[in-house]
């Protein structure tokens, strides 16, 4: 076995014990495997060893990536990072899923593009700042209600939920990711918003006890960047 094989092994591994302490079916958990930084070689070998779902933070960086291994044919591509809505064309053209919404003008963009793209439709999540923390990107609890409506305003996207980047502390972040579900809750539940989007290496089994349906995991399948 490779040894991204054995790190995506560990962290299956985790999330089938992490759902089930708490009750959970683990296949209402999916795995995004987040290569950022990483080879396409390191991306062929998680994509061997079974992994479908791969999650990119960087534009260009995805784009130059699905290029390269556009002969995957069942791999699905998660943008993560922070968008600008100058960079949103590279994205459209490939994506799965964007998980990085935060405003109206990025709806907007995502949505243009998506359209003349001929594409089909773009599922999204809105990405919150439950904490409020300053130096972290995504809409404010206060907001959400109108990036939400943002989004359905764009007839080529489709709202599938939510995601969050928490506090490192995993106090904190348990409390973000509690509240991340209270606001799924108060705007429509899962029905509306069928995904939480919420976890990485060192906190997955916390986000996976609050409800989580994607964990975002690099390090501890890829190891260090
Ligand atoms: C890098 C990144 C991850 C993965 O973090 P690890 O700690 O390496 O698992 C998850 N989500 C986002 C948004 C990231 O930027």
């Amino acid at each position: 076995m490779t040894v991204v094989a054995q790190g995506l092994a560990r962290v299956r591994d985790r999330i089938v014990r992490a759902a089930t302490a708490v009750g959970r079916d683990p296949a209402e958990v999916r795995l995004i495997a987040v290569s950022k930084t990483k080879p396409a070689s390191a991306i062929r070998e998680a994509y061997a060893a079974g992994q479908r779902d791969f999650g990119e933070n960087y534009a260009q960086e995805l784009a130059q990536k699905a290029e390269e291994l556009s002969d995957l044919t069942e791999l699905r591509w998660h943008f993560i990072g922070h968008l600008q809505t100058n960079k949103a064309r590279f994205v459209v053209r490939v994506a799965h899923m964007v998980h990085t919404v935060d405003g109206p003008s990025l709806a907007r963009e995502l949505g243009k593009r998506t359209a003349k793209e001929g594409r089909e439709p773009l599922p999204v999540l809105v990405e919150v700042n439950v904490g409020g923390e300053p130096q972290k990107h995504g809409a404010t609890a206060m907001d959400l209600k109108d990036v939400l409506a943002s989004v359905d305003a764009e007839p080529s996207l489709l709202v599938r939920g939510l995601m969050t980047m928490p506090p490192s502390d995993f106090e904190s972040a348990r409390r973000a990711f509690e509240a991340l579900g209270s606001l799924r809750a108060l705007h429509g539940g899962p029905k509306r918003l069928p995904e939480l989007s919420m976890g990485m290496s060192d906190d997955l089994e916390i986000a996976v006890a609050c409800g989580a349906t994607l964990v975002r995991v690099g390090t501890a399948i890829f190891g260090g960047r």
